[in-house]
C-alpha cells in the first residue's frame, strides 16, 4: 500500500495550511510527516481514502481525526505501567556478562520488552538444538518447532507494535552492540579532565561520520575513468564497503536456476556449491528472516554450512542478510566480514544497530548494490556513470542513518560520568511538557524516528555540565547542517551526473577535487591539457593545479577567487567571457565555499537555466518546496538518463576497447574496425612507421625462417573427397515434432542424419508458407541442398559446416517470428533473410580472413582483401542458383530475382566480423531516435535490421544454454588452433590470439572476453529492440560467461596462479 506522488503533494500541502492556521501544532505536523515517511499504515489508508482532485477539506478532516485518535492512543499508553520502552542495549550488555543465564534477572525492575525479548532469545536457542538434524525429535514433532521457530522470529524482527503507536523495533539477534571508542580506563569519572575528554570524545564522532561522505566523494572520484575496467571495479567496490561500514571483504551466496553459487571477494572468484552443501545452506537459511542483519558469533557455530562455505573462520567478525535480487528474482544471502576486532571505527557500529533503529533496508540495499555491480560487470560492458548514480544514493542514505551513530555514540561517551536512558519520542505537546517535569536533562535527536536522551543526574547549573551541554548542542546542529549540505550537494552532483554535454569539476575552499561529474573525454583533454589519475585520490588530494595544465584556466580561477575576497558578495559568480567553459564562486554568508568549473560541450545556455534554478532551489528554506522543486527537476531530466546511459555505447566502447591493452592480443581484435586497429597498432609501437613495424614483424621469433616455407598459394588445404548425394524430394514434409523449429532451444547437434537436415530446411520454408507463396520448386530445391551440403562439408571443419548454416537458418526463423520482426519485414524480406542465413558461410575454408589475406589465397586475390570470405560465400550461393537444375527459386519474377539477390548479398556481407561494431553502431544509433525518425521506413533501415538478425544468428550456438554453448565453442577453438599450427607451417605471421587455445584456461579466458565484448552486446541490442523477445538467450549467455569464468579458475595452472596474486 503506497499512496501516489499526487496524495503526497496534496497531504504536505494541507498538512502545512493546518499548521500556518494555527490548527495543529509543528510537533503533530512533524508527527504527521514522520509517520507518513515511514509509511504506517493508518496514514496510508487515511490518505489513499480522503485524497485526490477536490478532497481537500476531506483530507483535512481526516487528518484532525487521525490526530484525536493517536492522542488517545498515547493517554491509554500512558496510563499503562511499564509504558517506556527501553532499547535493547540493556539486553545485550546483560547477557554479555552472564550469556548462559536463563531466567531474566530482577524482571520486575527490568522493562518488560527487555525482559521478554531475553527470554526469546533462549527460547530460540533451546528451539534451534531441537531443530537440528542430529536431535532425536519425530519428523512431526520438529516440523512443528520449525514452524513454531519462524513464528517466533517473524514476531521479534517485523515492526512490533506493542500499544499501536510505538515505532521501536526489536532486535532480533545475540549481537552485543557496544561502542568502544573511547575505553573506559581512560575517563575516571573524578578527574577534572572528564569534561573536555567528553567533548573531545563527541566533536570526534562528529567528525568521523562526516568523513563518511567526503569517503563516498572519493569512491566517485575512482570510478571516473573512461577506460574502468573490472578490475578497477572491484577495486572501488571494496574501497566502498571499507569507507561505509569499514568492512574488509564480503561474500555472497546466489541462488538461481535451482542452483547455489558462492562468490568471495578475498579472491573475487565465483564457484558452484555443491549440491549436498546447497541443501545444508538452504536448511539453515529457514532461520533466518529477510532483511534482518545478524551477526555471527565464531564459537557458537550456528549455521556451519554457511559459516564452512564463507570460510569466516579466518575473519574476527561477520555480519549476515537475506534477501531478494529486485531485477531477477535470484534468492541472495550477503556476508560481511571484518578481518580484525579493532572496535573504534565508529562506522562498524551501522550493522550492529540497523535492525534496532530499523534501517536495515539501508543496509541492504548497500548489499543489493555490491552483489548486482559485481554480476554485471562480470558479464557486460558498462558505464561506470551507471554506478557512480548509485554509490551517490547510497552514501545520502547512508549519511541520513548516520544520525543513529551519533545518538548512539554521544550515549557512549556521556555514560562514563552519567546515568543516561534512550527513549524513543514522539514531540506532541504532552510528551515535551513530561519530559520538563522530570529532573533530568534531555536532548532530542529529531528524524522520522526521534530519539530523546535521558541525562539523569546532569546539573545545567553546574558550570562544566553547562558546558558539556552547549558542546552537545552544537555537535547537533553541526551535524544537522552537514546532513543538510550533504543532500543539496548531492542533489546538484546527480544532476550534473546525468548531463552528457557537460563536464562539472567541484573544488573545495582549499582548491581540492571533490566531485567530477564524468570520465574527462579525449578530446576534452586534449583541447584543455587536463591531467586527472582518479587512483591519485588514495594518496593525494588533487588540487586545481594539478588539473589544469592551461594558465589561462589557473589564472581566471585565481582572479575571481581574489574578487571574491575583495568584493564580499553573497552570491554565485560566474565567468561568462569564455563561453566554453565557467567558473563559478561559492560564496555563503560572506564566506568563500570553494568554486566550480563547468566545461560545455553543447547546449551551454540550458545548462547554465538548470544551474542557477537549481541554486535558487537551494536557497529556499522551505524543505517542502524544494523537495518538490528538485522532484519536477528530476522528473524533467529522467528521461534523458537512459538515453545517456546508452548512448552512443559501442561507440564509447570502441573507445574504450582502444585504451586496454589487452585487446590487441585478443580474439576481439578480429572486431575492430581496420583503421581504429591500425590506430591501435600505431600507438603501441611508439609511433613507428607501418613499414617499420612489418619489419620489426619479421623478425619477430615466432616467425618461421624462410627455408622453412612452403609456397604459398591455393593449394593449401586438405579437400574432403565428399560424394554428392541424392536428396528425395518426395521425403519433404513438415513433421509433428517440427515444433520445436519455431524455438531459440532448437538443436541441430542432435540430428545426425543429412536427410533429416534437408528436411529441416524444407519444413522451415513451408512452415513460413513460402513454399506455396512463392512457388518455390522442390525438386530444384532437393538437388540445391545437396550441393550446397557438399560444399559446406567438403573441408571437414568442425564449426563452419552444414550444421551450423540451417542453425544460423533456424535461429533467423526464430527472430523473425517476433512482432516487432513482423512489423517491419515483409514475407519476401523474410523469405531472403532466412536463405541468406542457410547459405550464409557456403564453401566457407575454415581460416579467418586474416589468414585467407596473409596467405595470399586465391579468393584474398579475387577479393583484393576486402572481406574474400563473405564475399565468396554469397557469390557461391548465386552462382548455385544459376544453375537451372539448382534455381528453386525459377519462378520469381525478374524484380524480385533482383531483390532476393541484393538482399542475400547485404546479409552475407554483414557476417563479417570486421563490420561487427560498424553494424552495431549504426543500428543503435538508428533505433535510439524512434520518436523524431521512426525506424523501418527504408531500405537502409531493413538492411540494417536484417543484417542485425543474420549477424546475431550467426552467434546462436554461442546463446544457447552453456551445455550446448560449450560445443560451439570447443568446435570453432578447433578451426582456431588448426590455423595457428598452419600458420606456423606456412611461416606466414601467426595469429596471437590463435595461440595455446587448445589449453582449457586459454580456451575459457578467451571466450569470456569474446562473449562479453562481441557476443552479449550484439544479442543484447537486438533484444531491446525486439522488446525482451531474445531474452532467454542473455540469461544463457550471462550464464555462459560466469561458466568459463569458472573453468578457468579451476584450470588456472598453479605457477599462472601465484603470479596473479603476487601482483
Ligand atoms: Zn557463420
Amino acid at each position: 500500500m503506497d499512496p501516489q506522488l499526487s496524495h503526497y503533494t496534496q497531504f504536505f500541502i494541507v498538512v502545512t495550511n493546518l499548521c500556518k492556521t494555527n490548527q495543529i501544532t509543528p510537533e503533530q505536523k512533524s508527527l504527521l510527516k514522520g509517520n507518513l515517511t515511514r509509511k504506517e499504515e493508518k496514514i496510508c489508508r487515511m490518505l489513499m481514502q480522503n485524497s485526490g482532485p477536490g478532497k481537500e477539506m476531506q483530507l483535512r478532516e481526516a487528518l484532525l481525526d487521525y490526530l484525536a485518535a493517536q492522542n488517545k492512543q498515547i493517554q491509554r499508553r500512558r496510563s499503562h505501567k511499564s509504558k517506556t520502552v527501553h532499547f535493547m542495549k540493556d539486553v545485550a550488555e546483560q547477557q554479555e556478562k552472564q550469556p548462559e543465564v536463563v531466567p531474566p534477572q530482577e524482571s520486575s525492575a527490568q522493562p518488560l520488552a527487555s525482559a521478554a525479548a531475553v527470554m526469546i532469545e533462549q527460547l530460540t536457542g533451546v528451539l534451534h538444538k531441537h531443530i537440528d538434524k542430529h536431535s532425536l525429535l519425530v519428523p512431526e514433532d520438529k516440523e512443528k518447532l520449525i514452524q513454531l521457530s519462524s513464528l517466533i522470529s517473524k514476531l521479534t524482527t517485523e515492526q512490533v507494535d506493542l500499544d499501536g503507536v510505538s515505532p521501536f523495533r526489536f532486535r532480533y539477534s545475540s549481537e552485543n552492540s557496544r561502542l568502544a571508542e573511547i575505553s573506559e580506563k581512560d575517563l575516571d569519572s573524578s578527574d577534572e579532565d572528564v569534561y573536555e575528554k567528553m567533548a573531545k570524545g563527541i566533536d570526534e564522532i562528529y567528525k568521523e561520520l562526516k568523513s563518511i561522505f567526503t569517503g563516498n566523494l572519493h569512491t566517485h572520484l575512482l570510478l571516473m575513468q573512461e577506460d574502468i575496467s573490472y578490475e578497477n571495479l572491484y577495486q572501488v567496490l571494496k574501497f566502498l564497503l571499507k569507507i561505509l561500514v569499514d568492512a574488509d571483504e564480503f561474500t555472497f551466496f546466489i541462488h538461481r536456476d535451482k542452483e547455489w553459487e558462492v562468490y568471495q571477494s578475498s579472491n573475487d572468484s565465483i564457484k558452484d556449491v555443491t549440491p549436498e552443501e546447497a541443501q545444508r545452506v538452504t536448511d539453515e537459511l529457514a532461520y533466518i528472516r529477510p532483511f534482518c542483519i545478524y551477526r555471527i558469533d565464531p564459537k557458537q557455530r550456528q549455521y556451519p554450512q554457511i559459516e564452512d562455505t564463507c570460510k569466516t573462520i579466518g575473519y574476527a567478525q561477520t555480519s549476515i542478510v537475506k534477501f531478494q535480487l529486485q531485477l531477477k528474482n535470484y534468492e541472495v544471502l550477503f556476508c560481511l566480514h571484518w578481518a580484525d576486532k579493532d572496535k573504534k571505527n565508529i562506522k562498524r557500529k551501522f550493522i550492529n544497530y540497523a535492525n534496532m533503529y530499523g534501517f536495515n533496508k539501508d543496509v541492504t540495499h548497500l548489499a543489493q548494490f555490491l552483489v548486482e555491480t559485481i554480476i554485471t560487470a562480470k558479464v557486460q560492458f558498462f558505464n561506470p556513470l551507471r554506478f557512480a548514480d548509485q554509490v551517490q544514493d547510497i552514501g545520502i542514505s547512508f549519511m541520513r542513518i548516520s544520525r543513529f551513530l551519533l545518538v548512539e555514540g554521544i550515549e557512549k561517551v556521556l555514560s562514563i560520568k552519567y546515568e543516561v536512558d534512550k527513549e524513543q519520542t514522539f514531540s506532541t505537546d504532552e510528551n515535551i511538557r513530561r519530559l520538563k517535569e522530570a529532573s533530568c536533562v534531555k536532548i532530542e535527536l529529531k528524524d522520522s524516528n526521534p530519539v530523546t536522551l535521558r541525562i539523569k543526574d546532569m546539573d545545567l547549573k553546574n558550570e562544566q555540565d553547562q558546558h558539556l551541554y552547549q558542546v552537545i548542542i552544537q555537535i547537533q546542529e553541526k551535524y544537522d547542517g552537514y546532513v543538510k549540505l550533504c543532500y543539496e550537494k548531492s542533489a546538484f552532483y546527480k544532476y550534473f551526473l546525468r548531463t552528457t554535454d557537460s563536464l562539472l569539476f567541484d573544488f573545495n575552499k582549499q582548491g581540492e577535487l571533490i566531485f567530477l561529474s564524468r570520465p574527462i573525454s579525449k578530446s576534452l583533454k586534449e583541447r584543455y591539457n587536463i591531467n586527472f589519475d582518479p587512483k591519485a585520490i588514495l594518496y593525494n588530494k588533487i588540487s586545481y593545479q594539478d588539473i589544469f595544465a592551461q594558465n589561462s584556466i589557473i589564472s581566471n580561477i585565481e582572479v575571481n577567487i581574489q574578487n571574491i575576497h575583495e568584493n564580499r558578495r553573497n552570491q554565485y559568480l560566474s565567468n561568462l567571457e569564455n563561453p566554453q567553459f565557467e567558473i563559478f564562486l561559492k560564496v555563503v554568508d560572506n564566506d568563500f565555499k570553494g568554486f566550480t568549473v563547468i566545461f560545455h560541450e553543447n547546449e551551454a545556455r540550458r545548462l547554465k537555466q538548470y544551474f542557477m534554478a537549481l541554486k535558487i532551489d537551494n536557497m529556499t528554506n522551505d524543505v517542502q518546496k524544494e523537495a518538490e522543486a528538485n522532484k519536477s527537476l528530476e522528473e524533467d531530466i529522467q528521461k534523458q538518463i537512459l538515453i545517456q546511459y546508452n548512448k552512443h555505447q559501442t561507440f564509447k566502447f570502441l573507445n574504450q576497447l582502444d585504451e586496454t591493452q589487452d585487446v590487441a592480443n585478443s580474439m576481439i581484435a578480429l572486431f575492430i574496425p581496420e583503421n581504429e586497429l591500425s590506430q591501435i597498432r600505431h600507438r603501441k609501437t611508439d609511433g613507428r612507421s607501418p613499414e617499420q613495424q612489418n619489419k620489426d614483424m619479421q623478425n619477430d621469433q615466432w616467425i618461421i625462417p624462410p627455408q622453412k616455407q612452403k609456397k604459398i598459394g591455393s593449394s593449401v588445404y586438405v579437400k574432403c573427397q565428399l560424394q554428392l548425394e541424392t536428396v528425395d524430394a518426395n521425403q519433404f514434409k513438415v513433421n509433428e515434432s517440427d515444433s520445436q523449429l519455431d524455438l531459440f532451444e532448437f538443436n541441430i547437434l542432435v540430428l545426425d542424419s543429412s536427410q533429416e537436415k534437408h528436411r529441416i530446411v524444407y519444413s522451415i520454408l513451408e512452415k513460413n508458407g513460402f513454399i506455396s507463396q512463392y512457388n518455390l520448386n522442390k525438386q530444384c530445391l532437393a538437388q540445391f541442398l545437396s550441393v550446397l551440403q557438399k560444399k559446406y562439408n567438403r573441408r571437414n571443419n568442425s564449426f563452419h559446416n552444414y550444421d551450423h548454416g540451417i542453425a544460423v537458418m533456424q535461429s533467423s526463423h526464430f527472430m523473425l517470428q517476433c512482432g516487432k520482426a513482423k512489423q517491419f519485414i515483409d514475407d519476401f524480406r523474410r523469405m531472403s533473410t532466412i536463405i541468406s542465413g542457410l547459405c550464409h558461410d557456403v564453401s566457407h575454408t575454415g581460416r579467418t580472413n586474416i589468414f585467407m589475406i596473409n596467405s595470399q589465397s586465391k579468393l584474398a586475390t579475387r577479393y583484393h582483401d576486402s572481406s574474400p570470405l563473405e564475399q565468396h560465400h554469397a557469390a557461391t550461393t548465386i552462382f548455385m542458383l544459376k544453375d537451372p537444375s539448382l534455381n528453386f527459386l525459377n519462378s520469381l519474377s525478374k524484380e524480385q530475382t533482383q531483390q532476393f539477390r541484393r538482399v542475400l548479398i547485404d546479409n552475407i556481407l554483414y557476417t563479417d566480423i570486421k563490420v561487427h561494431f560498424t553494424l552495431l553502431k549504426d543500428f543503435e544509433s538508428r533505433i535510439k531516435d524512434e520518436v523524431t525518425k521512426p525506424f523501418g521506413t527504408g531500405d537502409d533501415d531493413l538492411k540494417l535490421l536484417t543484417g542485425m538478425i543474420i549477424h546475431t544468428a550467426d552467434f546462436n550456438g554461442g546463446a544457447k544454454v552453456f551445455e550446448i554453448s560449450r560445443i560451439w565453442s570447443e568446435r570453432v577453438n578447433k578451426e582456431f588452433s588448426a590455423q595457428y599450427d598452419e600458420e606456423g607451417r606456412l611461416g606466414i605471421p601467426q595469429t596471437p590470439f590463435l595461440k595455446d587455445l587448445d589449453k582449457l584456461h586459454i580456451m575459457a579466458k578467451s571466450e569470456m572476453g569474446f562473449f562479453k565484448v562481441i557476443v552479449r552486446p550484439l544479442w543484447f541490442t537486438l533484444n531491446t529492440f525486439f522488446d525482451g523477445f531474445l531474452q532467454q538467450s542473455i540469461t544463457n549467455l550471462d550464464n555462459t560467461i560466469i561458466s568459463w569464468e569458472k573453468i578457468y579458475h579451476a584450470n588456472l595452472p598453479k605457477e599462472e596462479r601465484q603470479q596473479q596474486q603476487q601482483q
